[in-house]
């Protein structure tokens, strides 16, 4: 009795779901992957996350944990083990001195619209309904990362249940080395349940679009990364090239900003970004931080190729290449981020997050039928960045991995996963 799903279920405060309920198939899927765990456990706090891994180690299954359920790898699922649910822990709680306590179930939007009241805002990244488990478990590229670092770069400490069943307040003075891990790779040492996050008093941002015509994509980026490599740090901005399978339609280049900071300089910051081209629209407006989170709908039945690279600086010869893959791969979506900024200004191993020298994220999602899979990877093979972020990854390889914790970082985290994890418990992207 005491450990099966029956005395799981009398030994937590949340659900238990298993195949016999109805919620089941539509709560063990990810965005991306089906699922088909023995059982999903939704936690209410903490102790049902302990009674949940007890559960799993009594009974030798995996684990899986899942908070916004966007990971591209779908590692927020399993097949026959335990999936950890941490969505009914979605507090969002403004303590002392704009110090958030932000539960891991909620979701950014959520975030943001909670905190939009007492002005206050958190970078965290694009999209509403991105969890903030994962995203924080990898580091966090938001709207303001040139001008107040990663997600992770604001937390001031978690609470974190490790393999051994203990519920852990980390944070830089107390268990300094697991603090260090949980920034960058949380998915692979515990189940955080909540962070403190330092929110900046940020009431408004400009945001927005600026698009120019797609014949003009070389001049614009070129323009572009001049710019935005040295740009003041209250801009973050990225440029978005649509896959070409849509170029009947002509689909502009898209400059996506976002300016925070004095209001009063929002405009000359932008000046440049009016100038890359021949603009065809502009469309940026003074708009509640809240409001720049989109929401994404990803077509049922897709699992599309992710795959990221991240560069120290811009060269012609990486625009070229890009460029030239549009036509060749016609599913190819490219998204080119700066960085730079107060992402830089960290020091390398301050987190668990290597690549403080990286001034641009390109990021890519191969569209439609996979049939390219082979083409796009080869494309990747051919960029090799000396770079990668974790949560842009939909088919990790070793070398992907290795690329996202480098060197001296990836020594410090096996030595950390060792002591805190000795049994593999944690199937985060490093297993
Ligand atoms: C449409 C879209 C937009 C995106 N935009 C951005 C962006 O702007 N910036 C950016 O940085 N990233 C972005 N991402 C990537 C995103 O950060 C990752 O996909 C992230 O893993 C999603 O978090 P989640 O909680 O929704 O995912 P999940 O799939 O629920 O979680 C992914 C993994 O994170 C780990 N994890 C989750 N919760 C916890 C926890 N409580 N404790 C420990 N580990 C945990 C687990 O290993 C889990 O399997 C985007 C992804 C998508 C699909």
């Amino acid at each position: 009795m005491k450990d099966s799903v029956e005395g799981l279920r009398a030994a937590v405060v949340g659900e238990v779901i298993t195949s016999a309920d109805a919620s089941y198939e539509e709560i063990s899927r990810t965005v991306v992957a089906e699922g088909q765990p023995r059982v999903v456990v939704r936690c209410a706090g903490a102790a049902d996350v302990v009674a949940a891994l007890k559960y799993a180690e009594a009974q030798q299954l995996a684990v899986a944990v899942r908070s916004g359920g966007h990971h591209g790898a779908g590692t927020g699922t399993n097949n026959g083990g335990v999936v950890i649910d941490v969505r009914p822990m979605d507090d969002v709680s403004v303590l002392a001195d704009g110090v958030v306590r932000v539960g891991t179930g909620a979701t950014w939007g959520q975030v943001a619209a909670r905190l939009a009241g007492e002005g206050l805002a958190i970078s965290s990244g694009d999209t509403a309904s991105v969890g903030v488990g994962g995203l924080m478990a990898g580091g966090g590229i938001g709207w303001m990362v040139r001008r107040h670092g990663l997600a992770i770069d604001q937390v001031i400490a978690a609470e974190v249940v490790t393999a051994d069943g203990a519920v852990r307040r980390v944070d830089a003075t107390t268990e300094s080395e697991l603090f260090w891990g949980l920034r960058g790779a949380a998915g692979s040492l515990g189940v955080v349940t909540s962070y403190d996050v330092a929110a900046v008093r940020q009431p408004t941002v400009h945001f927005g679009t600026l698009l120019y015509p797609w014949t003009q994509a070389d001049q614009v980026l070129a323009a572009w990364a001049e710019y935005a490599a040295d740009a003041p740090e209250d801009l973050t901005s990225s440029l978005q090239l649509a896959p070409t399978m849509m170029a009947d339609r002509q689909v502009p280049v898209a400059v996506m900003v976002c300016v925070s900071g004095d209001p009063a300089q929002r405009d000359a910051i932008l000046e440049p970004l009016r100038h890359l081209g021949t603009l065809l629209t502009e469309k940026v407006a003074e708009v509640p931080y809240a409001e720049v989170f989109a929401e994404m709908h990803m077509p049922p039945g897709l699992r599309p190729r992710i795959r990221n690279g991240l560069f120290d600086r811009w060269s012609p010869e990486l625009g070229e290449r890009l460029l030239a893959a549009r036509p060749e791969i016609p599913g190819l979506a490219l998204e080119i981020r700066a960085l730079g900024g107060a992402y830089g200004e960290v020091p390398a191993d301050a987190t668990a997050f290597a690549h403080r020298d990286a001034r641009f994220m390109v990021n890519s999602v191969l569209m439609g039928p996979q049939e390219q899979a082979a083409d796009f990877d080869q494309l990747w093979e051919e960029l090799a960045p000396k770079g990668a972020y974790v949560n842009f990854l939909s088919h990790p390889t070793t070398a992907d991995l290795e690329r996202c914790y480098p060197g001296a970082h990836r020594a410090r985290l096996d030595a950390l996963m060792q002591s805190i994890d000795p049994g593999d418990v944690f199937r985060g992207p490093l297993g």
